[in-house]
């Protein structure tokens, strides 16, 4: 947090010193098939803190992106990606749902909407919306809507993992998709509730419903420190922090 002098923003554990919400997917390709030799690295959405994480944890490939949603914690990153569009010598294939499609499009007019005449230094992207579950690498992506205070969001399951960031709720139609998921990554901001956010409560209680073998929080705020907060969770959940690497099925 700007300005705070909390024990938190003022702590020298590591785990403590959190940049904005956002994963990157490795797919494990079999490299005898040429679509899975296409897709390997999928990022689900672009923080703001985009280069600092991709400089930090050395990611040399980005071949899609996934969003959760259009608020700016998740995708105020996306220009730095032009990046990879020069390493790659091709344009990236963007995921949302019709929303964030939309946002995205207005928020980043340059991008979209580039003026005639050459134009240098601007991501190339392909917007594709999302209906359903898809294949990326071989890999079935699948949508799991949850609501974001009033608004539907995206959260994904991929195999048994599944990432759940910015959710206040899961409605009773998505709780199918999640059975059998044994990795978990779900949001809880904080002790006291939220109105767009689960608590550490609403969280764990999530948790326990889906039953995932291991659990971790994430777009966590200052309130939680991350050793004393890991210590008083129950067995199977804990907090993620940046850098966090999990292999999943
Ligand atoms: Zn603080
Ligand atoms: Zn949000
Ligand atoms: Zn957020």
């Amino acid at each position: 947090m700007i300005a705070c002098d909390c024990a938190v923003c003022r702590s020298t554990d590591p785990r403590d010193k959190r940049t904005r919400p956002s994963i990157l997917i490795e797919v494990a390709t079999d490299r005898t098939s040429p679509i899975a030799r296409a897709v390997k690295s999928v990022l689900v959405d672009t923080s703001t803190d985009l280069r600092a994480q991709a400089l930090a944890h050395d990611v040399r490939r980005v071949d899609a992106i996934l969003f959760t949603h259009s608020h700016a914690d998740h995708v105020m990153g996306l220009d730095e990606v032009r990046r990879y569009n020069i390493l790659q010598r091709d344009a990236i294939a963007c995921f949302g749902d019709e929303r964030t499609l939309g946002d995205l499009r207005r928020t980043f007019d340059y991008i979209f909407n580039p003026p005639a005449g050459p134009a240098g230094g601007i991501p190339q992207l392909t917007l594709f919306r999302i209906a359903g579950p898809f294949l990326l690498g071989g890999v079935e992506f699948v949508p799991v809507p949850v609501l974001h205070g009033e608004r539907p969001i995206l959260g994904f399951r991929v195999g048994s993992f599944a990432y759940l960031t910015d959710c206040s709720r899961i409605p009773d139609s998505s709780w199918p998709l999640l059975d059998g998921v044994r990795t978990l990554v779900v949001d809880a901001l904080r002790e006291r509730s939220h109105p767009t956010h689960f608590s550490v409560q609403e969280a764990i209680a999530a948790a326990r419903k889906i039953g995932a073998g291991r659990t971790y929080f994430t777009h966590i705020c200052h309130d939680l420190g991350h050793a004393a907060t890991c210590a008083r969770l129950p067995p199977g959940i804990e907090l993620a922090y940046d850098g966090l690497i999990l292999h999943v099925d």
